[in-house]
C-alpha cells in the first residue's frame, strides 16, 4: 500500500475529486475512497424511474465568479447557462426572493412601494443590494419597518423551519447569503458565470476523476482503514508516509474523541408526478408555516425535455442524529459548534500529512464553486 500510493483521499465530493485530479497531474499516485455506491459526493445526480434527472441530494447550482474555478470546471463540462429564479409563495402571496423592488410591489401595493422604493434608493442606491440585518437597522424608522416586514415573511419562519431553532439564534453570515435587492434583478444569483453542467453534474465528475494515477474505491468507509496513533497514520494497519485528505466529518474520523459535532439534515421526498410542468420555476420557496422549505422541479434547471413527466422534491429539514441512512448536510455555526471543531482540527494537526478539507471536515458553509477553489490551491501547495 504505502508503495502504490502517494496520497489518500477520502470523499469524491467537489474537495476529494479537484484534490485528486490535480495531485494525478502533477504525478502523484491517488486513491480517493468514498463509502457511497457513486462519486460526486452532493453534488450526484442521476436519471429516475421516469428518466427525469434528478439531483439526489437537493438542488445544485453552479454559480461563481471566481474564474480560475470556472475553467478548471469547464475543462470536464459544457455549462446549460441556467440562471436561478426562485419564486417565494408568502402565504397567499407570490413573490421573487430575493425580496426585490418588485416583491416590494406585490406586498405593499403601487403607490406604498412607490414611496418605499424612492427612499430605498435615495438611501442605498439604485441596483444595490443590502443585507437584512442592515435593513433591520436602519436609521430610517420606515425602512425599519420594512426590514420587519421582509423578516418576518421571508427569513423568520424559513430559517426557524430550516434550522430547528429561533431564527435570531442562527448566525448572520447564514441568512446574510440571500440579500434583499434595491432593483429588478429576481436572479437568486448574481455571480459571472452560472448553469448546470450540460450533461449532469456525474458526468463532470466522472472526466475529472478518468486519470491513469486516480483510483477510485466506492463503497468503502475509509475510517475503518485509516487509524491515528502517536503522530503517524497508519492505512490498513501500515503506517502510510503519504498525504491524507479527508473530506468528512472530523468527529467520526477521530472516534467522538471529544464529543459529536451537531449537523443539520434534510429528508427528501422526491414525486413524479403525470404533467408537463407543476410549477414553473426551477425553486418555489415555502417561507411561511408549511413542514417543508422548498419545492424544486428539476426540469426547469437542467432544460430536459420529457413529455407527461416532471419530478418534484420537497424539502423537510431534521437534526441530524446519526442514525442508519442518515446525512449530515450543513454544519451549525454557532461558538460552542466551532469550538468544538476548532479541538477537532488541532488533533488533526498533530498529523503533518493529514487534511481536512471541505464542506464536513472544516464545518464551513461552502458552495461548490468556493470548495472547488480551496482544493484546488491546497493541492497545488502539495506539489
Ligand atoms: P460532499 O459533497 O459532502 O462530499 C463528501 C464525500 O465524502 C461524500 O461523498 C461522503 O460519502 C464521503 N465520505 C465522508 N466520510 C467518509 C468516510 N469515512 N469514508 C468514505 N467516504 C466518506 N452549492 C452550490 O454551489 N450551489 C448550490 O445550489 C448548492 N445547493 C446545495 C443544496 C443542498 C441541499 C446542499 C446540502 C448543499 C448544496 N450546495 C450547493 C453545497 C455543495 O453540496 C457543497 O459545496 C459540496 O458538496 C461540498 O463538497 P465536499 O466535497 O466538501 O462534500
Ligand atoms: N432563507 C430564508 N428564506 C428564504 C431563503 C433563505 O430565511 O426564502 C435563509 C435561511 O436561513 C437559509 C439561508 O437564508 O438557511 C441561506 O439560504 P440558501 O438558499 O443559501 O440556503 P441553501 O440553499 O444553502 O440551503
Amino acid at each position: 500500500m504505502k508503495k502504490q500510493y502517494d496520497a489518500v483521499i477520502v470523499g469524491a465530493g467537489f474537495a476529494g475529486s479537484v484534490c485528486a485530479r490535480v495531485l494525478a497531474e502533477g504525478g502523484r499516485r491517488v486513491l480517493l475512497l468514498d463509502r457511497r455506491d457513486h462519486i460526486g459526493g452532493n453534488a450526484y445526480d442521476e436519471k429516475d424511474e421516469s428518466g427525469v434527472l434528478i439531483h439526489k441530494y437537493g438542488p445544485h447550482i453552479f454559480h461563481t465568479n471566481d474564474r480560475e474555478v470556472y475553467e478548471f470546471l469547464s475543462r470536464f463540462t459544457e455549462w446549460n447557462g441556467y440562471q436561478h429564479r426562485v419564486l417565494g409563495r408568502v402565504g397567499e402571496l407570490s413573490m421573487p426572493i430575493p425580496f426585490n423592488l418588485d416583491s416590494l410591489r406585490i406586498a405593499y401595493g403601487e403607490e406604498e412601494a412607490a414611496s418605499l422604493e424612492a427612499l430605498l434608493v435615495q438611501t442605498y442606491g439604485r441596483d444595490t443590494q443590502i443585507t437584512i440585518g442592515a435593513l433591520r437597522s436602519s436609521d430610517d424608522e420606515r425602512l425599519r419597518a420594512l426590514g420587519e416586514y421582509v423578516y418576518e415573511h421571508i427569513f423568520l419562519h424559513y430559517t426557524a423551519k430550516q434550522w430547528g431553532v429561533p431564527a435570531s439564534e442562527v448566525d448572520s453570515s447564514v441568512t446574510s447569503r440571500v440579500p434583499v435587492r434595491i432593483g429588478h434583478d429576481d436572479r437568486y444569483f448574481v455571480d459571472t458565470y452560472q448553469g448546470l453542467p450540460t450533461d449532469s453534474f456525474t458526468a463532470l465528475f466522472e472526466r475529472m476523476l478518468d486519470h491513469e494515477n486516480i483510483t477510485v474505491t466506492l463503497g468503502c468507509d475509509a475510517c475503518e482503514r485509516l487509524t491515528f496513533a502517536n503522530g503517524e497514520i497508519l492505512f490498513d494497519g501500515e503506517v502510510f508516509l503519504g498525504d491524507v485528505i479527508y473530506s468528512g466529518m472530523p468527529d467520526e474520523l477521530f472516534g467522538y474523541k471529544y464529543g459529536r459535532l451537531p449537523y443539520r439534515s434534510l429528508d427528501f421526498e422526491f414525486k413524479t408526478l403525470d404533467m408537463d410542468d407543476f410549477q414553473g420555476y426551477g425553486t418555489v420557496n415555502y417561507t411561511m408555516h408549511e413542514p417543508y422549505t422548498r419545492i424544486t422541479e428539476f426540469k426547469h434547471m437542467t432544460g430536459q425535455r420529457i413529455e407527461g413527466k416532471t419530478t418534484v422534491l420537497y424539502e423537510y429539514p431534521r437534526s441530524y442524529e446519526a442514525k442508519e441512512g442518515q446525512i449530515p448536510y450543513y454544519a451549525i455555526l454557532n461558538p460552542e459548534n466551532l469550538a468544538l471543531h476548532a479541538r477537532y482540527r488541532e488533533e488533526a494537526a498533530l498529523y503533518p500529512r493529514l487534511r481536512l478539507l471541505g464542506r464536513l471536515a472544516e464545518y464551513k458553509y461552502y458552495n461548490m464553486d468556493a470548495i472547488t477553489g480551496e482544493a484546488l490551491r491546497f493541492a497545488r501547495s502539495i506539489l
